[in-house]
């Protein structure tokens, strides 16, 4: 199939020959004149493609457009009916940009399928692409829409719409709470210069909410403080803002003491209400502020104030029962709850609040009815207090004599009576509107239309919006209405305060079918053809003058790779007894097993992603103690330790905080301390666990009966609460002053897996990158975990238990981390990023093999490329890793490929695979042919990007400034979008000047600098060394020949 490029699709859809006879030999088939466009006509809908969407309207000659666009498409149609569907792929493409652009996003979506179905690289097709993630967007199909967005910011990081991109995936990645994503592109779409459909205000707005939903309160505040400074901000925004700091102050402890805090809570919600006083969640806030500081009236008129408004919820009516509560007005309290729950059935707070107020009346009959609800109840976070209450008060009843409590008078009416009571005027006077009205109700909304400078909305905001998917296409997901339901509350300006619903995001993505299996998993490195083999001048010759035309895309010229794809499962699936394989193990009696070669080859095997090497500490004698607690202490007390807080979870299981289901995400904040204090914290761990083994023992003499009843009834039992329990780690041992005996003991080790050595693609980074070709140390209490993960690009880890105590490992092959990579977006969490623990059923309901084994003190484990694993400390122990990655192909290919996924993703690469080829070729002689080609081809294809970026830029008249490079320097990265920047470094006139040199990509310094008129180039390496370097790169002869 004949591949076009984008802007060529157009050119050849309405001028080129080919496309002219296609169409004449339609038209003289069938009728004359459908395909009536005029010359003028095919030149203004050249170049209309899906980068206009959202940007028609804004210009002149916008209405002119639309109708030229309606004509277009009656011509296409008929064109495509005459010729029986046989026309170009291109004609369905420019139909589906045409359709979006007006629009139609049913028909966009069946034009783009047909594209997709019979173009097989529209990888290459950016604005397609991007298209697409627009229509899926619109469908609220993020999982799809963000994968064509990223596929598009792959294939072509200069898009002119990557601003709008990077917009909407900060959106999506909000809405699927997965923040710190979500943040990453809303400040990328920040920086770009270009225009969005988003003002600049509006995504500072968007990054402030995002600080307040990570509880990152400080930025937040001033985050909204600097939006109040801009003069021009729209009324209803600022209002909102106002709103946003009213609330935090309220509810979190950002001033001073309570006083203080409410007070300016209370200043912040009247100047909103100043913008907007018809806000009823603002009088809503003000009266709950009010009532906190015991101003009871004022709190009452806010609340009254917050009913007026119609916009008054379950939640007003509930703080309005606390407040009668707190007042001694139980029947008014009564009302107020019994308002709340009649609005909204599952309000667990009004309940709960409603059962302590029947409780407080002494009528425990009720209370419990009411508790029962509020455990029924999704959103109840107190389940298990309420349940063990329940329990108390229906033991009390029981022991009361009977008829004791039917002599009682009651205060209040009983839940029955007082559900059917007719509720005073003076508090209904608005319940018959509010009832219809909370339902639809939706504060966002109106925050998010006045967010918008046009009349068009941005985002999905409606409900009535569903896919009416093409039947008879399988390629595309299928969406239900499942699908919108959970979009009108993603912008919500209190998810973080106020509990997110999460019902129905989770499963979100459920409904659609996924069909990983249609198109290959693609080859980052293709396979070889000869071109490697050239000489680099041929290459660069080759190369030359297809720059000229100004600054050119680099990829137009060299082989474009398509977007890296996550394996799917492999087929056929295991069969279910062989989803617990033993794990790979080596016994060592002494010194020279440890040394003897095949130990070596069994672990850089890629049928073993685990090898256990067991009693490697005894067979090389090395004095483990160096590591211990004690001696670690001794040596550097101040050391820092970064501290990781969990929850104790039961056995291999991980369950949500409230021990009601099991989940993938895994809480696991980050804060630091020092080695002295974690030691002691390890230390008191232990006592106390002691004394709690001892009172143990004593009980089970005593009670040994109620003992077992009692776990015989635990299955059933929910979980937690869970215990907090901190795990030390990622602390740094690289400092060969400070750690000189314990580095020194390391080198006893047998070569493969020590930390520095010759056969070591670290060693030849040239630079500390720490944690990988330096020592970490990982301090543990029993329970610690350390979440599932690959390693750094791939590389393969070694890990030795201190001791005393074990650990236990879980670990599944590499090819199957994109069933894992899967469970992950379905449990809207980020692989790369996100701190997980996979649920060992869902494994295995989908058939992934789960390597488990114990590592003892002296036991080495050896993680092969790309393994995916997650480990637990059984006792309390002390762990020591780094990463080491062997000469081989499969390591090479496994640490590109996650480079260019990585990429893919906006993720780092902590190792910089392209300084590290060059590196190698410089360093290393690979007699591996396999592995030759791929070093040699990345090579290549670096070379290529060198000559072209640099003659374009002389073309253009940029300089281009000798800047030469350091010994050891640590390669350069991209100080906006992190991406590894080699030989032509993009520094700002002022960074220059000062010498600081903060380094941009390319792409992301057009989008500051469109002229890169205020960026300076560097060069650090000379053309000629990169040529000699790679003409010298040649297939050393193999060892074994060579013999
Ligand atoms: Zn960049």
């Amino acid at each position: 199939m004949k591949s076009y490029g984008l802007s060529l699709a157009t050119a050849a859809v309405l001028g080129d020959e080919k496309k002219k006879m296609a169409a004449e030999t339609a038209s003289s088939e069938g009728d004359e004149g459908s395909f009536n466009l005029t010359v003028e006509e095919k030149e203004a809908l050249c170049g209309l493609d899906s980068s206009f969407f959202g940007f028609l309207s804004r210009r002149e000659d916008g209405a002119r457009t639309k109708t030229l666009l309606n004509k277009a498409i009656h011509c296409y149609e008929s064109l495509i009916v005459k010729a029986e569907g046989k026309v170009d792929s291109d004609f369905f493409c420019q139909l589906g940009h045409f359709n979006l652009l007006l629009e139609d996003y049913s028909k966009a979506l069946s034009s783009y399928q047909r594209y997709y179905s019979l173009q097989t690289d529209y990888w290459k097709n950016a604005a397609f692409l991007y298209g697409l993630g627009l229509v899926y967007f619109y469908y609220n199909a993020f999982h799809w829409a963000t994968r064509a967005f990223q596929d598009v910011l792959y294939v072509d990081p200069s898009f002119c719409r990557a601003k709008e991109i990077h917009l909407r995936l900060g959106f999506m990645f909000k809405v699927n709470t997965d923040y710190e994503s979500s943040l990453k592109h809303f400040q990328l779409a920040l920086i770009d210069g270009n225009a969005s459909t988003l003002s600049s205000v509006e995504i500072q707005f968007h990054i402030a909410q995002l600080y307040e939903t990570q509880q990152k309160y400080h930025f937040a505040k001033e985050a909204y403080e600097q939006l109040l400074q801009i003069e021009s901000l729209p009324s209803q925004v600022k209002a909102t803002i106002l709103q946003q700091l009213g609330w935090m102050h309220h509810n979190m402890d950002l001033v001073g003491d309570k006083v203080t805090k409410e007070r300016y809570a209370i200043q912040y919600l009247q100047k909103s209400l100043e913008e907007d006083p018809n806000s009823g969640q603002s009088w809503y806030f003000l009266g709950r502020c009010y009532s906190s500081i015991g101003k009871v009236q004022d709190a009452f008129v806010s609340y009254r104030q917050s009913i007026d408004k119609s916009e008054a919820s379950a939640d007003t009516w509930c703080s309005i029962g606390v407040l009668y509560q707190q007042q001694n007005q139980p029947m008014d309290a009564l009302q107020a709850y019994i308002c709340a729950v009649q609005l909204d059935h599952g309000h667990a707070a009004a309940w709960m609040d409603l059962g302590i107020l029947y409780e407080s009346c002494n009528q425990p009959q009720d209370a419990i009815k009411c508790y029962l609800n509020a455990t029924r109840s999704k959103s109840c976070s107190h389940t298990s207090a309420l349940t063990s209450r329940i329990m108390f008060l229906q033991a009390q009843l029981c022991n009361l004599p009977q008829g004791n409590l039917q002599n009682k008078t009651k205060l209040l009416p009983s839940i029955e009576e007082a559900w059917s009571l007719p509720i005073p005027a003076e508090l209904t006077s608005r319940q018959g509107a509010m009832n219809t009205a909370h339902q639809g109700f939706d504060k966002d909304e109106s925050l998010h239309l006045a967010l918008q400078n046009d009349d068009q909305p941005l985002f999905p905001t409606g409900s009535t919006r569903y896919l009416q998917a093409d039947s008879t296409e399988t390629l595309f997901p299928k969406f239900s209405d499942k699908m919108h339901k959970h979009t009108t509350s993603f912008i919500s300006p209190h998810s973080g305060l106020h509990k997110i619903n999460g019902e129905g995001q989770e499963n979100s993505e459920s409904s659609i079918s996924v069909n990983p299996g249609l198109r290959p998993r693609p080859q980052i490195i293709p396979s070889m053809s000869v071109s490697i083999y050239s000489t680099s001048t041929e290459v660069l010759k080759a190369c030359r003058n297809l720059g000229k035309n100004g600054l050119s895309n680099s990829h137009i010229l060299l082989d474009l790779c398509p977007p890296p794809r996550p394996p799917s499962s492999p087929y056929p699936p295991l069969p279910k007894e062989k989803l617990n394989p033993p794990t790979p193990s080596i016994y060592l009696e002494n010194k020279r097993d440890a040394f003897f070669p095949p130990l070596h080859q069994f672990c850089i095997n890629p049928k073993n992603p685990v090898t256990v090497i067991r009693g490697l500490a005894g067979a090389l004698k090395l004095d483990l103690g160096l590591f211990s607690t004690k001696t670690l202490v001794e040596a550097n007390n101040e050391h820092m330790v970064e501290v990781r807080t969990q929850l104790l979870q039961p056995a291999d299981e991980n369950w949500d905080p409230s021990g009601t289901k099991k989940i993938w995400r895994y809480e696991n904040k980050s804060s630091h301390t020092t080695i002295a204090k974690y030691a002691q914290y390890q230390a008191c761990s232990f006592q106390e666990s002691l004394r709690e083994e001892n009172e143990r023992r004593m009980q089970a003499k005593d009670y040994s009966d109620i003992e077992s009843t009692s776990s015989e009834n635990s299955g059933r039992k929910r979980k937690g609460p869970f215990k907090t329990i901190k795990c030390g780690i990622n602390i740094d041992l690289s400092d060969n002053k400070k750690w000189k005996l314990q580095l020194h003991e390391l080198t006893k080790l047998p070569a493969f897996v020590r930390v520095v050595s010759a056969g070591n693609l670290l060693s030849h980074v040239g630079y500390t990158i720490l944690g990988m070709n330096t020592v970490q140390l990982c301090m543990k209490v029993p329970g610690s975990r350390i979440p599932g993960h690959q390693e750094n690009n791939n590389f393969c880890s070694v890990n030795i238990n201190i001791g005393p105590g074990d650990c236990e490992w879980f670990v599944v092959p590499e090819d199957y981390w994109g069933v894992l990579n899967e469970f992950c977006e379905k449990n809207n969490l980020n692989f790369l990023m996100s701190s997980w623990w996979p649920n060992l059923e869902d494994l295995y309901e989908a058939n992934v093999p789960v390597y488990r084994f114990i590592q003892r003190p002296g036991d080495l484990v050896w993680i092969n490329a790309g393994t995916v694993h997650w480990v637990q400390a059984i006792g309390w122990c002390n762990n020591i890793a780094w990463n080491v990655g062997p000469l081989t192909a499969f390591q090479y290919k496994l640490a590109v490929e996650r480079y260019e996924w990585n990429k893919l993703q906006s993720v780092k690469s902590v190792v910089p695979m392209v300084h590290l080829s060059w590196n190698m070729a410089r360093n290393i002689k690979v007699s591996d042919p396999k592995l030759f080609e791929m070093i040699k081809y990345c090579l290549l294809k670096i070379l290529k990007q060198c000559q072209t970026l640099r003659e374009a830029l002389v073309a253009a008249g940029k300089e281009v400034l000798w800047h030469g490079r350091i010994n050891d320097e640590p390669a350069p990265y991209c100080s906006i979008c992190e991406v590894e920047v080699f030989n032509l470094l993009f520094v700002t006139n002022e960074s220059n000047s000062q010498k600081t040199y903060i380094v941009h990509c390319q792409n992301c310094a057009r989008k500051a600098s469109g002229n890169l008129e205020n960026f300076v180039v560097l060069e650090q390496y000379k053309m000629e060394d990169l040529m000699q370097v790679y003409d010298q790169f040649t297939l050393a002869p193999s060892l074994s020949s060579a013999s």
